[in-house]
């Protein structure tokens, strides 16, 4: 049985005192304080950080070889499985998420880290044919300190998309979870130490943003950070870190379209529509909030899709058929229930939700609203919780200018039987990822990440391992006379 964790880790040791003061964990069913954990102050962070930049110069990880840095890997992934379904209990009580997506996303994390445990042999630079006499390669090398900032909506998937491809690139990383949700990303920070990562090449520091973050993101001995959090962090961090040139990359937030055409499969659409916005309980940055749905099957969808809400099991996420949990915190709630009294205001029609379903819990209905402009605050901000706006169109052309009519550009789902059209569409949309007849838009093997406010740089995929690494370019003279 894993302990729940409450300590921190620097330096290969847990510590159960920091200058930080302490964070409580507020269970979102309960609405009751059940556990808290040391806040790491400005004292811990910089101790963490000379740590791990110790542990790269000695180079104990970068220098160990690509087959025993992914037997460690392994190992670890392994750790996670042997002890999922703890962890998975850790997530869904920590953050109110449903029992079965919160063991799908510790699996998640597990074969991310078997993902970049296998590519680690098979990245590296090549040879380049230049017009000089001689031999040019490239290199790929670790960037040296690089510190994860992760939130609180998947806190295990995203502290594993961060951590892997880093440690993976031969990198020390200082880990930070949210501090809402400080838990799994300390346990693995256990079970890395049990599995071999040395003492300083992983270390996890739970505290506040607004307190440590300047002195994590500043520091000159960090040299990068990637960050998954809301746009308004990520801007504040990109200025904090542009001073000492830092490589950062921002995942940041999304307002996504889910694009229905006439014709779809409506039935399919409208069956995958309630997950692809209420999922997470719309806590999720990939989440297609802004449903677009073509004049003619306007009706038809609209009654399949809110009669498919309905049906969801709102509930205990420690009961398996729970499909959506609470929200994470009551001021979360709060902030949604503004944009709904906003859009009720704006004269938008509630057509589901809008309520509290019970007396106890962050829990709000999954909501559906129609009737407001595309260009309502409403359908233009983050809300990051459960509601759905609807909006009809008339054609292709007004279908892209409204799905690109937002400043993100996260992800999106195009519904259509025309491959064509889906090809075409695919393209005209602006957002970093997008998926065809599905709202599935993420995948281990292939680049994650945003356009426009969305953020830039990739989590996943081969490319999150260029961006944990610098590309040198080295050049060898060999003249004739060598050769001879
Ligand atoms: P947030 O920006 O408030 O916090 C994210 C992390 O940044 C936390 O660890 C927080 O402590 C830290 N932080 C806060 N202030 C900081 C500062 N000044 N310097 C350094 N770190 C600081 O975001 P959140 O509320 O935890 O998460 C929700 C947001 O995350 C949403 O906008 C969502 O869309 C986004 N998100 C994006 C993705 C993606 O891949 N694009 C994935 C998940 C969540």
């Amino acid at each position: 049985m894993l302990d729940v964790p409450n300590a921190l880790l620097i330096d290969g040791c847990w510590r159960k005192e920091a200058t930080g003061g302490t964070l409580a964990l507020v269970d979102p069913v309960t609405e009751q304080r059940w556990h808290q954990v040391p806040a790491a102050g400005p004292q811990e962070i910089e101790e963490a950080v000379s740590v791990a930049a110790r542990a790269f110069r000695k180079a104990d990880w970068a220098m160990v070889s690509p087959r025993d840095r992914a037997t460690v890997m392994y190992r670890l992934a392994a750790l996670i499985r042997e002890n999922a379904e703890d962890l998975a209990g850790l997530e869904s009580h920590n953050v109110g998420k449903p029992i079965g997506d919160a063991r799908d996303e510790i699996l998640g994390g597990a074969s991310c880290l078997e993902y970049y445990a296998g590519g680690i042999s098979r990245f590296g630079g090549e040879t380049l044919p230049v017009a000089a006499q001689g031999f040019d390669y490239t290199l790929r090398v670790p960037i040296g300190v690089v510190v994860a900032i992760v939130p609180w909506n998947f806190p295990f998937p995203m502290a594993c998309w961060k951590v892997a491809p880093a440690l993976a690139t031969g990198n020390a990383v200082i880990l930070k979870p949210a501090s809402l949700t400080p838990l799994t990303a300390l346990a693995l920070g256990g079970l890395a130490m049990e599995a071999g990562v040395p003492a300083g090449v992983l270390q996890v520091v739970a505290g506040r943003g607004s307190e440590i973050g300047d002195t994590l993101v500043a520091h000159p001995l960090v040299g990068k950070i990637a960050f998954t959090g809301e746009t308004a962090t990520g801007a504040h961090i990109l200025q904090v870190a542009a001073p000492d040139i830092k490589r950062v990359s921002l995942e940041l937030g999304g307002k996504s379209p889910n694009i229905i055409f006439a014709d779809a499969d409506v039935e399919a659409a409208a069956a995958a529509a309630p997950m692809a916005v209420f999922g997470n309980t719309g806590q999720d940055c990939c989440a297609r909030s802004r449903v677009l749905v073509e004049e003619p099957i306007y009706d038809s969808f609209m009654e399949a899709f809110v009669e498919a809400t309905r049906g969801l099991v709102v509930g205990d996420p420690l009961d398996e058929s729970t499909q959506v949990g609470p929200m994470i915190s009551a001021g979360q709630r709060e902030r949604v229930e503004q944009y709904i009294a906003l859009a009720r205001d704006e004269g938008g029609r509630l057509l589901c939700g809008g309520e509290r379903p019970f007396e106890t819990g962050y829990y709000l209905a999954p909501t559906i609203i129609d009737g407001l402009p595309s260009s309502s605050r409403v359908c233009q901000e983050e809300i990051f919780g459960p509601v759905a706006c609807v909006i009809p169109f008339h054609d292709e052309a007004e279908a892209v200018a409204l799905a690109n009519d937002t400043e993100y550009g996260l992800s999106g789902s195009v519904w259509t039987r025309d491959l064509t059209r889906a090809l075409r569409v695919a393209r005209a949309v602006e957002s970093g990822v997008l998926s065809v007849n599905t709202n599935s838009s993420v995948h281990l093997e292939a680049p994650f990440g945003g356009l426009k406010h969305s953020g830039f740089g990739r989590d996943l995929g081969r490319e999150a391992m260029c961006l944990y690494t610098e590309l040198k370019n080295i050049f060898v003279s060999v003249t004739d006379e060598d050769l001879t």
